[in-house]
């Protein structure tokens, strides 16, 4: 907190000024300093109104507000130091002042490095010598060991044929479009409940996306929608080249009745699978089921190697083409020969060799993230405004985020006053995706509806995400369901 200036109050401001400097803050907090400038002891909300039943006019000055020792820190604390203070005291905000007793500052928990995020890397043991390897044996390039046999330990794990080693997930989903043949003015459907990630490619390639709205079962693409957006197209004498259907939150979409209405016009799919690496549809790994699918690597997901993706497939000559445009479409000969427009997409050696660490912990990182999911759960299994993502019988979730939609009726705030609660808190909670039909630059694009109402629009308005990560503390868990337990019961 910054300005503090905004919070400074003497004895001499009346009651009235006093709430009004309170309420446009928005901290929660007033700071009171005496004639000499020196500070007194912070001021809240309560001692506010404790002083008004008192009989403390509006309009009277501060001089009757009974003297309490504030707690404080003096300059040149440390973080632990400030850290341990917070969690004794049970507060999230204490000022700072100099030698001299003058308030420099306020700090918050987030001020002292104990935020707890969505969702950050969590390395095993071996990542480090996968990558010492390639120091020591100087395959510091887009190619080398590290890259094949990444390709054949992620195949196998997921029991592919082939798999492409690529430099993001966004990349594998541009390679997917343009090993299809997808070009300018076609069209491709493509979830509209998603990260811009998922579409953006359809852009690249000049051609159209369609987007598609998703079911409550499962918050993926609606089978019924993706019947409409069919039948609308055939009407209009134009059908898609590819459908990419998106799997969110680590939870496969309903492949089975998506797959057998893509299949009845004969329309591959490409499945984004980028957030569902270790999850599975009917006992099946996700990733699988379409002609393509691709995975990422990126920071934040259930497993990392800083950024990366891959693209997999049981058809050799698609991963092969996309494995050739991937390294600059370089014809097989001595000299640079090129006969198509090529792109820089590979994975570096080095970053193959964090990913098969990863793919060796990926089970553990699975069970660790539902564990987060089932404690969450489990403890405020009392909250019924809170309706978590469900996860159908034929789903195993790797449950990377854990996910809530809150219900208006019997929540006492809404999505976002929750998100700010726990940001308060130092506690990253983040709004579901916005879909693709509702973002500026998607505006005119086609959507198709599951019903008269959106559900991809109803998720949005209410969702939320958690921290979820496998690296989570017991501790940690435990703070945010204390912070959600305060904002969403209302005593
Ligand atoms: C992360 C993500 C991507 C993109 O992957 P990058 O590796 O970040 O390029 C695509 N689709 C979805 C659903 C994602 O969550």
């Amino acid at each position: 907190m910054n300005n503090i200036q905004e919070l400074l109050i003497t004895r001499k401001n009346t009651l009235r000024e006093a709430l009004s400097i309170l309420n446009n803050s928005g901290q929660g907090l007033l700071l009171l300093q005496d004639q000499q400038g020196q500070f007194e002891q912070t001021v809240t909300d309560g001692d506010l109104r404790r002083l008004l039943l008192s009989e403390v006019g509006l309009d009277d000055n501060l001089s009757k507000l009974p003297k309490i020792d504030s707690i404080v820190l003096r300059e040149f604390y440390t973080n632990a130091q400030a850290l341990e203070l917070m969690n004794q005291q049970k507060i999230g905000q204490i000022p700072v002042l100099d030698q001299q007793g003058s308030i420099i500052k306020v700090i918050e928990r987030k001020d002292v490095g104990e935020q707890i995020l969505l969702s950050t890397p969590h390395m095993g043991e071996s990542e480090r010598v996968y990558v010492e390897e390639a120091f020591a044996t100087n395959w510091i390039a887009p190619v080398g060991p590290n890259i094949d046999a990444f390709e054949k330990e992620l195949a196998q794990l997921v029991g592919v044929g082939h798999a492409a080693a690529l430099n993001s997930g966004t990349a594998a989903i541009h390679l997917a479009l343009l090993v299809l043949g997808i070009k300018r003015d076609d069209l491709v459907f493509c979830s509209t409940f998603t990260f811009a990630a998922s579409a953006n490619p359809i852009v690249y390639q000049g051609a159209e996306p369609v987007f598609i709205d998703s079911e409550y079962d499962s918050w993926n693409m609606c089978p019924v929608a993706l019947k409409r957006a069919f039948v609308g197209a055939e009407q209009k004498g134009k059908l898609p080249k590819a459908v990419i259907i998106v799997n969110l939150y680590g939870q496969s979409a309903n492949i089975d009745e998506l797959k057998t209405i893509c299949d009845s016009y004969d329309v591959p799919i490409i499945e984004d699978a980028a957030e569902s690496l270790g999850a599975s549809y009917k006992g099946k790994p996700s990733g699988t089921f379409g002609k393509l699918g691709i995975y990422s690597f990126n920071g934040n997901k259930i497993i990392t190697t800083s950024s990366g993706g891959m693209l997999v497939s049981d058809d050799e000559t698609l991963v092969k083409k996309a494995r050739f445009l991937s390294t600059q479409a370089r014809e097989p000969v001595l000299h640079y020969e090129h006969e198509e427009i090529g792109y820089n997409y590979r994975m570096s050696n080095i970053l193959a060799g964090v990913g098969r660490g990863q793919l060796q912990v990926l089970q553990a990182r699975v069970e660790a993230r539902r564990g987060v999911f089932l404690q969450y759960k489990q403890s405020l299994s009392d909250i019924e405004a809170i309706k978590w993502m469900p996860e159908p019988d034929w789903s195993y979730s790797n449950r990377w985020l854990s996910t809530f939609t809150l219900d208006a009726g019997l929540a006492p705030l809404t999505s976002t006053e929750v998100i700010a609660g726990l940001g308060k808190e130092s506690i990253e909670a983040r709004p579901l995706w916005k879909p693709m039909h509702c973002q500026k630059v998607y505006a005119g694009s086609r959507y198709y509806k599951a019903a008269d109402e959106s559900v991809s629009d109803k998720l949005f308005e209410t969702g939320l995400c958690l921290p979820s990560g496998s690296n989570m503390d017991q501790s940690q868990v435990d703070r945010v369901i204390a912070v959600l337990r305060k904002l969403l019961i209302k005593a």
